[in-house]
């Protein structure tokens, strides 16, 4: 390799820091870049489920981000109007998750990859992504304020969100499409403790979710349908607040406690992009993106950064051809997420659930091992398809016939 990298990273937040601090540990010469500045804010709520905790753990950055005084999630209640259920969203081995402010998490993320050794340039715009016969070759860019700068790397790897400049270069196919199905927009509020639990409120064509996150804040977010955007776009703050309306005792929560951000919000498309090419890879985001109702977006953007970064590596090293580990990349990615990404689409319609759905709801309601099992797979602990298995539904059912 005689390039300058042997990797760059176009952007540096969930995807891209754990990609180029894996590609660091290893010894590769790794760039990274982005726009943004760090501490920095970006438009999403920050949900990391358990396993998205778990790999904070084996990358040994569990513990600093405790030590920042993200409270732990230990319960995820799930509440349908007749029927609730609450259980336990991880495993033994990583019992809970954490909501923490991307400012916070982001930063933590972008100083542990230049610990190992990549290096980040904050405040750099990648304007064009340069191929040459046909394979990507590098970035050309600017610093705030500078010229214009050429990086050249055997690998560019988009890390850069659903907008993905990387991808607009490179046109990868893109599969299994949907148009945007929610809307939601959240804020931080002050006096409304959780003690733990993350808070999901469902209603026919409605839904809002509550979390605790740093700084004794709570994170509230509420959604509806994308049909209703335009309807009701010019009165984002009025849809928001009525939406807990819906729950009177949620309301009331709502009433003792105080706003102390303004209202963010965003509607999102969904797709998978085929993340390899000659010369360029995408991770996070910028490879499959879906609605952020089920909150899955960090913890796949951590599995991505670790599988590419073991594809990169062998095929760098010669163990495997870049085609065959890159498809091994991809063929794993879409096997752990295709049936999270229907049921995630099948949520986002807030279409309420059909009357079967309702029973098993009903069954599984105060039976503790299968509202755990109910609260892993929408934690992504277990996927939808093991928790909708017939085996799994006929033992729920059984398990509720003995209870009850
Ligand atoms: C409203 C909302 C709520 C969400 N809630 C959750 C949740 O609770 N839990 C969860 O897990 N996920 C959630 N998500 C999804 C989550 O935000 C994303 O999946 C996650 O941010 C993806 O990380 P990423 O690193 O791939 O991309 P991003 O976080 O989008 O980062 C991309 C980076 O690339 C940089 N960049 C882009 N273009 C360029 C360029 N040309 N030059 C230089 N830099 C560039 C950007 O500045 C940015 O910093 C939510 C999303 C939304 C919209």
């Amino acid at each position: 390799m005689n390039k300058a990298y042997d990797v760059i990273i176009v952007g540096a937040r969930c995807a891209g820091s754990p990609t180029a601090m894996l590609l660091g540990r290893k010894g590769y010469r790794v760039l990274m870049v982005d726009r943004a500045t760090f501490p920095s804010d970006t438009v999403s709520t920050h949900i990391v489920h358990p396993l998205g905790a778990a790999a904070l753990s084996r990358w040994g950055l569990l513990e600093r981000l405790a030590a920042t005084g993200c409270p732990p999630i230990h319960t995820y209640l799930f509440d349908f109007g007749p029927v609730s259920i609450a259980g336990a969203p991880g495993t033994k081995d990583a019992p809970v998750g954490y909501c923490p402010r991307r400012t916070i998490l982001d930063k933590l993320l972008v100083d542990a990859a230049a610990e190992a050794g990549a290096e980040v340039r904050e405040g750099f715009t990648v304007e064009e992504v340069l191929s040459e016969d046909g394979r990507v070759v590098g970035i050309k860019g600017h610093s705030r304020g500078g010229g214009a700068v050429t990086e050249r790397a055997e690998v560019v790897v988009g890390a850069d969100g659903r907008h993905s400049a990387v991808a607009e270069t490179v046109r990868p196919e893109q599969y299994n499409e949907r148009p945007p199905l929610l809307c939601g927009y959240y804020a931080y509020w002050s006096g409304l403790p959780m003690d733990g639990r993350f808070e999901t409120y469902v209603r026919p064509y409605r839904g809002f979710a509550a979390v605790q996150t740093h700084d004794g804040l709570t994170l509230v977010i509420a959604g509806w349908p994308y049909a209703e955007f335009k309807a009701n776009k010019s009165n984002v703050e009025g849809n928001y607040l009525k939406t807990f309306e819906l729950v009177p005792e949620f309301a009331e929560r709502v009433h003792g406690s105080k706003r102390e951000t303004r209202i963010a919000g965003a509607t999102v498309p969904n797709f998978f992009r085929k993340p390899f090419g000659p010369g360029w890879a995408l991770v996070g985001d910028a490879g499959y993106n879906k609605d952020f109702i089920t909150a899955q977006g960090i913890t796949d953007a951590f599995h991505d950064a670790e599988r590419c970064a073991t594809a990169l590596d062998e095929s760098f090293t010669g163990r495997c051809s870049f085609e065959q580990a890159m498809g091994d990349y991809q063929r794993a990615r879409d096997e752990r997420v295709l049936s999270m990404y229907e049921f995630t689409c099948q949520l986002a319609t807030l279409e309420p659930p059909p009357p079967a759905m309702q029973q098993l709801f009903g069954a599984i309601q105060g039976n503790r091992k299968a509202m755990d099992r109910f609260a892993q797979m929408n934690a992504g602990t277990i996927s939808p398809a093991e928790f909708f298995a017939p085996q799994n539904m006929g033992a729920m059912m059984g398990d509720a016939q003995v209870v009850s």
